[in-house]
């Protein structure tokens, strides 16, 4: 057996997952919520032992605690309880590393990377892009450190996966002396998701990574959707924050700045106030009010011209994008999609590429139907594009390449 924790930290939560790595399949996972906060809630699940095939076969259990839980320290602190009065024990079942998800890793880090000292000092410094993030995802790995000091903590970086992009791709047309100074350019985000949806669909096609033209869609609350040419992220939709590109469940996605400077000089509307609408007051939530597809579906039926106006712009950004890196690749073998949208939407789909049939892509109305589980093919058999639906996995790359840092 070869354990793997993967913590996925948040400035007042963090989720973990403890992974087999001999067999890929989970054997915990656990969400510590409400960091701070005098209710905090801690809920650990136990997987069984999975007897023919990589992923967990069923749940065992789900046990919830709720106590306080003032710092990250102490959240970890709780979830060593848990793991040793729920399972599976820690000391038979010692993790060989711990991996961390870091969202902004700049233009510095563009693989996975033993965290050292001055690796997390560089993770401070990169707060400056990602004032959100980093902080919370270095108060997870400094904790993490405490309770586990023996071992090696690597870093993968959201960011990383697109370090691949090329100038042209990653270059905004503005002044190149004040976008050097303050570092603006396209990183990219959803990276490892990208990584790691572009590989499995090579392998489940049986075809080498390095010949395919990939455009992989992954649809979840934030979208994001990247052009892959023989594995490596030529484009992607999201720039130099997570708020560019595909319009999602509270984000706008593109927009014009010019409406900014004009809302904010007519409506005296503060830099804060502005963050807070395009971040978190628009896309499906602010065209329709919610950010949740289903509801946005059902709005539909019901004849919610709101809900309609939402999904039809949703699907006219889908259709941009996959224009756009169709023309970037010169032509795709595979478009994937992925996470939560991506992979139980069917109507998503079957929109976001319908008007594609002059470049070879069409979609089998019953594939794309069918209530399966699995990475499976959507397109016709005559489709020269193959379209998948590829369920995601982040902490299990995030464990792959923490592995592979750890034990080369
Ligand atoms: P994620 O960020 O990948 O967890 O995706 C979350 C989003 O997936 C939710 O906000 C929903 O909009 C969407 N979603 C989840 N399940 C479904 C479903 N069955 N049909 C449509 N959308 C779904």
């Amino acid at each position: 057996m070869t354990p793997v924790l993967v913590i996925n930290s948040g400035s007042s939560s963090f989720k973990y997952q403890l992974l087999d790595m001999d067999t890929a399949s989970t054997l915990a996972s656990g969400l510590v919520e409400r960091i701070g906060a005098p209710d905090g809630v801690a809920s650990h699940t136990v997987y069984a032992q999975p007897t023919d095939g990589p992923a967990p076969t069923f749940l065992d259990a789900t046990r919830s605690r709720e106590l306080p839980i003032p710092d990250h320290t102490a959240g970890f602190q709780v979830m060593l309880d848990a793991f040793a009065s729920d399972g599976p024990s820690l000391t038979e079942h010692a993790p060989i590393a711990v991996g961390h998800r870091v969202v902004h890793g700049g233009a510095r880090f563009f693989e996975p990377t033993l965290i050292t000292p001055l690796v997390e000092i560089n993770i401070d410094e990169l707060s400056v892009l990602a004032p959100l993030h980093n902080p919370a995802n270095l108060a997870g790995i400094v904790a993490a450190k405490k309770a586990f000091p023996d071992v090696p903590h690597v870093a993968v970086f959201d960011t990383a996966y697109h370090q691949t992009l090329p100038p042209a791709a990653y270059t905004y047309a503005i002044d190149r002396e004040v976008a050097a100074a303050h570092r603006i350019r396209r990183y990219g985000f959803h990276g490892t998701s990208h990584k790691f949806v572009a590989e499995e669909a090579a392998a489940f096609l049986g075809r080498p990574l390095d010949e395919l033209k990939q455009i992989v869609f992954h649809l979840g609350n934030g979208a994001s959707v990247t052009a892959v040419d023989g594995g490596r992220s030529v484009d992607t939709s999201m720039g130099f924050t997570p708020l560019e590109g595909l319009v999602m469940g509270t984000r706008s996605g593109d927009i014009d700045p010019a409406a900014l400077f004009h809302l904010a000089r007519r409506a005296g509307m503060s830099i804060d106030e502005l963050d807070d609408l395009l971040n978190k007051r628009s896309g499906l939530l602010g065209l329709a009010g919610s950010n949740d597809l289903r509801d946005i579906q059902a709005g539909i039926e019901r004849g919610d011209e709101d809900a309609r106006l939402a999904f039809d712009v949703y699907v006219h950004r889908l259709r941009a994008y996959a224009g756009a890196y169709l023309a970037q690749l010169g032509g795709a073998d595979v478009i994937s999609f992925t996470a939560g949208v991506g992979e139980n939407a069917p109507l998503v789909r079957a929109a976001a590429l319908e008007t594609l049939g002059f470049a070879g892509v069409q979609i089998d109305p019953e594939r794309n139907e069918a209530r399966a589980r699995g990475i499976r093919i959507i397109s016709t058999d005559a489709s020269t594009v193959t379209v998948l639906v590829v369920p995601t996995d982040e902490e299990l790359e995030i464990a792959r390449q923490t592995l592979s840092v750890a034990r080369p």
